[in-house]
């Protein structure tokens, strides 16, 4: 029996490849590779396509014992969101609702689906709880709470289960440095701050200082990515053991500051780092932490790396040995 991963050439989705292989799971791979990198899932059965082509998905759910899906392909970028929201609705709504009439097609009973925290919108308070309102404050949010309840719909009508992961801000790269993160152009602001401790950005742009905070700039939950793919698996097998869906949030449960990331990054890579202030980014809510204590309970989720400081040191690793991603240089599953 084979995972397929969907979007598991992307940062997250090749983490959790990694975390599954490791696990002695098969996986297999779908990527269209409009932003991830085939270097990232070396040696896993793949293939190039998008989530609407029927073709290439029939292919897949004939040859290979495909028994459950984990759904990363999405795009998953809150400011470009706003500017484009059709882009976000074609890509993620149409692009899962084709995934899932295969699922169903081919009586596929388990997905496990890449949602976010941007379900929430600005939340009436924190910790956020799964129950809290979803009230998204920009397109991005919006498609992927669309996506949680197309499936809770599908459960209903075809007894798809579906778990739904709600991460909070993914950040990190594999300890042992094999993979990390690469987007071209970068967004996010861990590797953000990163470059520019690399020399190859002159400066940090900190969007909004004027947020009801305690210095002005956003909170946000920062969790490692290989603590999130240790999450899909186990949501997966508990899935599997109760036959029920369900929704998780994944978080830390601790806030830092756009400024304490900065500062974090400043203690791990001992450079200095020039920031300037700019405007709001749209779309983006002030304060966003979790609580997961749902997942520690019903899934048995543990954070192996909880602390921002060895977040970031992981990043750092990867960035100082991988300045140009995956361009360069060979990047190999392989110990
Ligand atoms: N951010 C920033 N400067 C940047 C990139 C991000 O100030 O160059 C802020 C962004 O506004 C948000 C936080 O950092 O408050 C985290 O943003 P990111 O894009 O990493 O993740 P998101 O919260 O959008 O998932």
């Amino acid at each position: 029996m084979a995972i397929l991963v969907t979007g598991g050439a992307g940062y997250i989705g090749s983490h959790t490849v990694m975390y599954l292989k490791e696990q002695g799971e098969e996986v297999v791979v779908l990527d269209n590779l409009s932003k991830g990198h085939e270097r990232a899932v070396d040696g896993v059965p793949f293939y190039q396509a998008d989530l609407t082509d029927g073709k290439v998905l029939d292919h897949i759910f004939t040859d290979r014992d495909i028994d459950s899906v984990i759904h990363f392909a999405a795009s998953s970028l809150v400011g470009e969101s706003v500017t484009n929201p059709l882009e976000y609705y074609r890509n993620n709504v149409t692009g899962s609702h084709a995934l899932v009439s295969k699922l169903v097609e081919y009586e596929v009973k388990y997905i496990v689906f890449s949602s976010t925290a941007a379900t929430y919108g600005n939340p009436e308070r924190t910790p956020i709880v799964e129950s809290d309102p979803t009230i998204p404050t920009n397109p991005y949010g919006e498609t992927k709470l669309a996506i949680e309840k197309m499936l809770r719909w599908c459960d209903e009508a075809y007894g798809l289960k579906s778990t739904s992961l709600r991460y909070f801000n993914a950040a990190g790269a594999d300890p042992e440095g094999r993979i990390g993160e690469d987007h071209d152009p970068e967004s996010h602001l861990i590797p953000i701050v990163l470059q520019a401790a690399l020399g190859q950005r002159e400066k940090v742009s900190i969007f909004g200082n004027d947020y009801p905070t305690k210095d002005g700039t956003c909170v946000r939950d920062y969790i490692h990515v290989l603590d999130l793919a240790q999450a899909h698996y186990l949501a997966l097998k508990r899935m599997k053991e109760s036959n029920e869906s369900n929704i998780f949030n994944l978080g830390n449960g601790k806030g830092f500051t756009v400024k304490e990331v900065i500062d974090t990054c400043r203690i791990v890579t001992e450079k200095e780092i020039v920031v300037e202030d700019a405007s709001r980014r749209a779309g983006d809510p002030a304060v966003l932490i979790a609580s997961s204590q749902k997942a520690i309970k019903e899934l048995g989720w543990k954070p192996v790396y909880p602390e921002l400081q060895q977040i970031v040191e992981h990043a750092w690793n990867w960035h100082q040995n991988h300045p140009q991603g995956y361009k360069a240089g060979t990047v190999s599953l392989e110990r």
